[in-house]
Formats: structure tokens, sequence, C-alpha cells
């Protein structure tokens, strides 16, 4: 197939500007001796041929043929002769035509003066050849017949591209036929300054459901119509999904900025004037090495990006940005795996009271050791957890997990102890979770008393009716609540007034800060403040000194956690190390 303007030009049956063009079939004719040019063109004037007329174009080498071929649009047929210049020129001219040029709609009838250069049967397969003849053989009735019946070829196999590679409803190529006008581009590394980009209309479900299919329809070609008319030729222009458009080609041309500008102008379609935006992803990561389909994933990646941060402008790709994905999927396959091998488990670390120095309780914190040993920090893998799904059954793990270890813990003797467990907020949402955590209770009978959850501050505040009947109902099974990371979020206090919490928990951030002087006071002395007004119990957490914890006392803030009285550890480890505090208390 040639370049995709010269099959839009096929496409271009009736144009827009009025008087449809006369469509008329091409012929060449390849042969040295000018004898046979005359008698070809002589025996076919005059005549249609499934309704349209002939022209033809001369060649008298293959090496002329050649470069006629390259410029020249939509020949339909070749009348080929197989000796030339040399004995095999005809043959190797169809090697150029089919494998260089790609010209693979074009039909070759072969024709030679001497029968013995007849071609191999694997020569008229393999570069697919419609006809060989003498040219004895082709008088004008013959030759009529032999050209019909190889442009009905040239004809059907264009209508199969048409379907395999255009959109009818744009008149564009589609994905397919953009790739590999892509691809060409990117082998002949003549462009090196392209870049790839995907246009996606804003809205455009929302566009269909409320004005219908066919005005959605319309919109498309508006949209198509306005991009082919501000884009030169020298541009990839294709529809590649159901409203998004893909384009290559030089920066200068496939420019974000310009290209989303002409959608400030309203689209007229039929009475209505259609005001849409577009968001686009680009990427300039173009080169020889470089395939069309990884392009346009990169451009793709960019997309989603731009959508969900930046609608109705763009995003160019950066080789992070795919690094970043391509390690995120890597990380959920092993933490797939991890979760079929047992290889995450949990730790636990001690809280105390900050008057006392007695222990209270402890917080259930997940671990995820590598087969190589090396530990992922659950910061990386909840978030992902989350995305998957995956954190509701690794979430109800760690709730049994920590019941079970606050059994123990009371077989021991340590009746009191409190455990707090961190739930993330589609665990929280999920339909069964209730029934889970009562499952968990009922399962392994512990006192709902010393069961704490612990939500975040962002995830409490997030749809406040919802939330509110949830913890409500937490709350009757017994088992207390803590918003976490407290501070970090962007709570109203009218909101936080009504929510059934027992606790606040601070920052670890504004524990850190207490190291330093902070201009218009600590957020910690805040929170605590908040908390005495809410009647709230409030612990910080990540304490690492006792110059922060001799602070968060005289703060007056009750309970602390951090290295300074443990990290997190094994539940061995947790039995031991509270065997030796209470020894020593
Ligand atoms: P978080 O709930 O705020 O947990 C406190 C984090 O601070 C823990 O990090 C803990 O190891 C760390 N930390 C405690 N004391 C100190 C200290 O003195 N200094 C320093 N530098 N760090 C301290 P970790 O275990 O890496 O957990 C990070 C976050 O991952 C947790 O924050 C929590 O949001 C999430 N997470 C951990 N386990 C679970 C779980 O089982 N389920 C869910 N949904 N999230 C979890
Ligand atoms: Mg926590
Ligand atoms: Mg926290």
């Amino acid at each position: 197939m040639q370049t995709d303007t010269d099959t839009l030009h096929f496409l271009d049956d009736d144009q827009p500007s009025g008087a449809a063009k006369e469509l008329v079939w091409r012929l060449m004719v390849v042969d040295d001796e000018p004898d046979v040019h005359r008698a070809t063109t002589f025996a076919l004037t005059g005549v249609k041929i499934l309704g349209r007329p002939l022209e033809f174009l001369h060649a008298y080498s293959a090496l002329e043929a050649e470069n006629l071929l390259k410029t020249e649009r939509d020949v339909a047929v070749v009348l080929l002769d197989v000796v030339m210049e040399r004995e095999d020129a005809g043959l190797a001219l169809i090697k150029t035509i089919r494998q260089d040029l790609k010209l693979t709609e074009l039909r070759i009838i072969l024709r030679t003066g001497q029968p013995g250069y007849a071609p191999e049967i694997e020569t008229i397969h393999d570069f697919d050849i419609n006809d060989y003849k003498t040219k004895s053989e082709l008088t004008r009735t013959k030759l009529y017949a032999t050209v019909t019946a190889a442009l009905r070829a040239f004809e059907q196999i264009r209508k199969l591209d048409e379907l395999a590679f255009y959109d009818r409803l744009c008149n564009l190529p589609n994905r397919n036929r953009f790739l590999d006008l892509s691809d060409e581009r990117l082998a002949s590394g003549r462009h090196p300054d392209d870049v790839m980009a995907i246009l996606d209309v804003d809205d455009f479900s929302e566009i269909n459901d409320a004005l219908g299919h066919q005005q959605g329809d319309r919109l498309l070609q508006a949209v198509a119509d306005r991009l082919k008319v501000e884009i030169n030729s020298d541009v990839v222009l294709a529809r590649i999904g159901s409203d998004t458009f893909g384009l290559m080609g030089s920066s200068r041309v496939v420019d974000p900025v310009a290209l989303l500008a002409l959608f400030r102008t309203p689209f007229v379609v039929q009475d209505d004037s259609m005001v849409v935006t577009a968001t686009m992803g680009l990427t300039k990561l173009l080169g020889r090495d470089v395939l069309a389909r990884d392009a346009i994933k990169d451009a793709n990646i960019a997309l989603k990006q731009a959508k969900k941060t930046r609608r109705g402008s763009f995003v160019m790709f950066s080789s992070e940005m795919g690094s970043e994905i391509r390690e995120r999927v890597r990380l959920l396959q092993n933490l797939r795996q991890a979760v079929e091998s047992e290889r995450l488990f949990v730790v636990y670390q001690p809280q105390v009271n900050l008057h006392t120095g007695a222990v209270v309780g402890m917080e259930a914190l997940i671990r995820w050791r590598n087969e190589d040993g090396s530990f992922v920090p659950p910061d990386r893998f909840i978030p992902l957890a989350e995305a998957s799904g995956m954190v509701v059954a690794i979430g109800d793990w760690v709730l049994r997990t920590a019941c079970h270890e606050l059994v123990r813990l009371q077989a021991m003797g340590l009746a009191d102890l409190r455990m707090s467990v961190n739930v993330s907020q589609i665990q929280f949402r999920h339909p069964e979770f209730l029934e889970k955590l009562n499952a968990a209770l009922l399962d392994t009978r512990i006192n709902p008393k010393c069961l704490e959850l612990e939500i975040t501050e962002s995830v409490a505040m997030d749809d406040p009716q919802f939330m509110l009947e949830s913890l409500h109902m937490v709350r009757e099974l017994g088992i207390s609540i803590a918003i976490d990371d407290f501070g970090t979020g962007y709570s109203s206090l009218s909101h936080l007034r009504q929510l059934p919490i027992d606790r606040l928990k601070i920052d670890r951030a504004f524990v850190t800060e207490l190291s330093r002087d902070v201009s218009g006071g600590h957020i910690a002395s805040m929170v605590i403040e908040l908390g005495r007004n809410l009647k709230l119990t409030v612990i910080a957490e990540g304490i690492e000194e006792e110059a922060q914890a001799q602070k968060l006392l005289a703060m007056g803030c009750h309970e602390g956690q951090g290295y300074l009285y443990g990290k997190p550890m094994s539940a061995i480890a947790l039995r031991e190390w509270l065997a030796d505090r209470l020894a020593s208390q």
C-alpha cells in the first residue's frame, strides 16, 4: 500500500468542493520496446472497464518504472515486460514493487516476447503476480479480459484493505494503519524531530448518552474534519479509538498547544454549536529502533496522566513514567506471589502511656520480605494492593493475625492490652467488611474493647454520611477507632465532632517537627488541644527522642509510640519485650 495521502486521495470520491472528479484506472506499461507501448494503448483506447476510463503511464526501463511508481499515486495495474535492460530486470522490479515500495495492492501482469522466460511458480505466488502472458497473446480482446480481471482484483483488495485499515466514519486511517504508517516513518529515520500524540475528546461518552449516537458521530466527524484541515499532509493522522485520534509528525505541527487551541471554536454539528475540549498525551522518545506499538503505549500513559491531572491540556511522556509503571506492574506480580507463598507477616510496635510509661497496646504493621531478603515498605505496596483490590484479602488476614496474637497475649495474662489495626479505605468500604470484622471477633473470642481500628484522616473525612453510619456500626461491636496521620488531612471540625471516634493519632511529621522551632506554634499542640476539646485521647507516633516525649507530655498528650520505646517487632520478640518490661515495672 502507498502512503496515507494516496489512499485518502482514492477515498475522496465525493469531493466536498462540488463537481465530483471523474475516476480513472491508472495503468502503467513498462517495456523497453516503444512498439509495445503503442500497441497496448491502441488496443485499449476508448474502453471503459468497470465503469471507468483508462489512463496510461509509460516507462521504458525498470529504473524509470521504479521512479514513476515512487511518485505516482493510485496505479492499479502494471503491464510489465520480463526482459528489458537485463534478462531479469522485470522480475527484479517486481521485488522492488512488493518489498521496497510496499505496493501490495498494485496488480502485475507479466509479459514476455520469449516463452522461455516464464517466472517460477513460487515467484508468481510470492510476489503476487496476477497473470503471465506472452506478448503474442495480448490481442485486443485478450488484453481487455486480462486487464479487467486485474482491475477487479485490485478493487477487491482495496476494499478489503479499506475495511481493515480505514475508519469509515471519519474517513481516516484506523489504529492498525496508524501503527503501520508510524512504523514506516520511524524506520525511515528521516524525522528525528517527530512526536506521537493521542488526542482524546473529553466526556465523549456523556455527549453520546445525552445527545444520541448520531449526534456523537457527527461531532467526531467535525473534530476529524477540523484536524484534517488544520494539519498539513506530512502528519500521520488517524482515528485510533472511539473518541481518540492519533497523530505523528514534526513537533512543530503536532504541537499540543496549537492543537488544543483548535477546540476553542465550537463545533457546528447540524444546528447545534457544541463546545468540547480535548486532552492529549504525547511522546517524543522516537527513533529508528522504536516500534509504533511501544510509542503509542507511552503516549497513552501520558494521556492517562493528563486525564487525571490536566483535563483539557496535555502531558508529555517521560521515561520515568514508563519505568514507574513497569516497576508497579512488577511489584504487583511479586505481591501476588508473596501472598501465595506467605511471605507477608505482621510486626507489632508498642504504645505506651506517656505519664506512667506503662504499655497500653501495640499497632500491627504489615511486612513483606522478598525472596532475596530485602523488605518492601508498606507505604509502597499498600497503595498497589488498594488499587488492585488485593488489600481486602490482605487486610482481613492482618486483622485475623492480630486478633490471634491478642489471644496469645491475653493468655499470658495481659488482658488489657489494645491491638491497633490499620484499615485502608478500600477495605473499610468493602460491603463485607463489618461481617468479616464480626467473624474475626467471634472466631477468636477476643474482647472487642481490646481491638482498635486505625483509619487515616483523609478516609474519615471522605463521604461523611457513609463514614458516620459505618463508624457507628463498628463502635456498636465494641471496637474503638483512632484517626491515623492526624493533621495531614483537612478535617472540618464540625464533621470531626460528629464522628464516633476514640483517639487522634498525631502524624509522625509533627512529632519530628518538635525538635525544631516552628513559627506559629507546633501542630502537635493544636491537635492535642483539639483532642482535649473533643474529649478524645491523643497518641503521638514516631517518637524517637526523649525530648520529644517530654514536650508532648507537657502539651498534654496522653500516649506515645516510636523507636524510643520500641521498633516494630515480630510476635515472638514482642512477647519477650513485654515480659522484660513487665518484670522491671
Ligand atoms: P502508620 O499507620 O502511620 O504507621 C506508622 C509508621 O511509622 C510505621 O511505618 C512505623 O514503622 C513507623 N514508625 C513508628 N515509629 C517510628 C519512629 O520512631 N521513627 C520512624 N522513622 N518511623 C516510625 P510502616 O510500618 O512502614 O508503615 C507505614 C504505613 O503503612 C502505615 O503508617 C500504614 O499507613 C501502612 N500500613 C502498615 N501496615 C498496614 C496494614 O496492615 N494495613 C494497612 N491498610 N496499612 C498498613
Ligand atoms: Mg497506623
Ligand atoms: Mg500514622
